[in-house]
């Protein structure tokens, strides 16, 4: 378990003010001017070291991330943007982050700005996130007050813009890409890649967009040493993560703790265990609506990092854990599930705009039993056409919930079946 010592955030739960002089007491804008004076390579040697790996979900090295910035001017505006679009159902994180500890993320930003060579940083925050957004513009105006965003940043010399833009509540303009078309003003639809958002991004300038942990986690980072971070955890899955737990639980929560840590001491120790007691679960979907469940019999050892949760066959994510417990009907969960990206997808192309529809129709029939059992292969060949085979992953988001469904729990689809079947035979017989 994490030591309250190495907590990056000390304020997740809002019991002490945001604002810039608690901020400061808590140890943020420490000397941020020489952390930017060591240069934008000594940052992001310092960042990769660390191992942080981006925690949006994909899982990428965050400073290995930045390194495909431009090393010299281009006489074009180079950006940062910050995805505060936080809409994975079942993920609360960077919320918390954004209403509790602004100026963790504020500082972030200017020195991940410094890092890249880049001028301007919008953050991107989700449309109903309303009193966040208040908060972070109220932030942001007691930071350019006292001298640390704008020009000459906290007395570095370096002169770095943020702004802040409210979304209009559209989950896919939290893929990177549509999040860059949105604030360009247009409809949120991804790009196709390439180029990448580093070579063409914001307004076809070298751009890169970060998670809002990933960016407020930059400056302790700095601050405590990149061994301190990479010390933290296991090896290639290091530091502190939030993991957001809801669902069957008797105290669902937020919870910082190291990377690795056991899946079932999560949920036993942080949010009061499943209700009913462990051996009531019954599955678990470990990092949001998008990734793969795992049944009891994994959920009692699997490790909750990038690649423990690769390797049965799930992710980590966004670290959300949705925990369901034997009450659960877990077809018509998965199905509310693809009804939700059917609704979400942007529908410019044709696996994903007309197969999600399908998926959830036939998930429909599914939780109905009115399926025969040879539907089920079909449904599976039909994720698999999705999968892989769109211009953003929301293609791949919308299948794996259905292929987890039927690799773990194929049996109870069948004997819905069965069941339907029966009742079927007694009303007719
Ligand atoms: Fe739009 Fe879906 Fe294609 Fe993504 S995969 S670009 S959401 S239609």
């Amino acid at each position: 378990m994490l030591d309250s010592k190495d907590r990056i955030f000390d304020n997740l739960y809002g019991f002490e003010p945001w604002n810039l002089d608690n901020a400061k007491l808590r140890g943020d804008w420490d000397n941020t001017k020489d952390i930017l004076l060591k240069g934008r390579e000594k940052i992001t040697e310092e960042v990769i070291s660390s191992g942080l790996r981006g925690r949006g979900g994909a899982g990428f090295s965050t400073g290995v991330k930045w390194t495909f910035m431009p090393k010299e001017p281009t006489g074009k505006t180079h950006y940062l943007v910050v995805n505060a679009d936080e809409s994975e159902p079942g993920t609360c994180k960077d919320r918390e982050i954004l209403r509790n500890e602004p100026h963790k993320l504020l500082e972030g930003c200017v020195i991940a700005c410094a890092a890249m060579g880049a001028q301007v940083c919008y953050i991107y925050i989700r449309g109903e996130f309303i009193n966040e957004r208040y908060i972070l513009e109220s932030a942001l105006k007691e930071a350019y007050d006292d001298g640390l965003v704008g020009k000459n940043a906290c007395g570095s010399g370096l002169d770095i813009e943020i702004f802040i833009h409210h979304g209009a509540g559209a989950y896919i303009c939290g893929e990177e890409t549509a999040l860059l078309e949105s604030l360009e003003g247009k409809k949120g639809m991804p790009r196709l890649k390439p180029p990448f958002p580093a070579a063409a991004g914001l307004y076809g300038c070298p751009t890169t967009v970060n998670n809002v942990e990933s960016i407020a986690v930059v400056p302790t980072i700095l601050r405590r040493g990149s061994s301190w971070f990479s010390g933290i955890g296991r090896e290639n899955n290091t530091g502190t993560k939030i993991f957001c737990i809801s669902g069957h639980v008797n105290t669902p929560c937020n919870i910082e703790e190291e990377m690795g840590i056991p899946l079932k001491d999560l949920i036993e120790k942080h949010a009061g265990g499943v209700i009913g007691g462990w051996d009531n679960l019954l599955a678990v979907i470990p990092g949001g609506s998008s990734v793969p469940m795992i049944p009891k019999e994994i959920c009692d050892e699997v490790l909750m990092d990038f690649d423990s949760l690769q390797a049965v066959k799930s992710g980590l994510g966004t670290a959300a854990v949705i925990v369901m417990d034997k009450s659960t009907d877990l077809i018509k969960a998965i199905s509310r599930i693809s009804y939700f990206y059917k609704h979400e997808s942007c529908g410019q192309c044709t696996p994903c705009r007309e197969g999600t529809g399908w998926l959830w129709e036939m998930m429909e029939k599914m939780a109905r039993g009115e399926a025969k059992k040879e539907d089920i292969d079909t449904l599976l060949s039909l994720t698999k056409r999705i999968e892989g085979h769109t211009i953003c992953a929301l293609g791949d988001a919308a299948a794996w919930p259905i292929q987890g469904l039927i690799r773990h729990f194929r049996h109870h689809i069948e004997d819905r079946i069965d069941q339907y079947q029966k009742e079927s035979n007694q009303n007719y017989g």
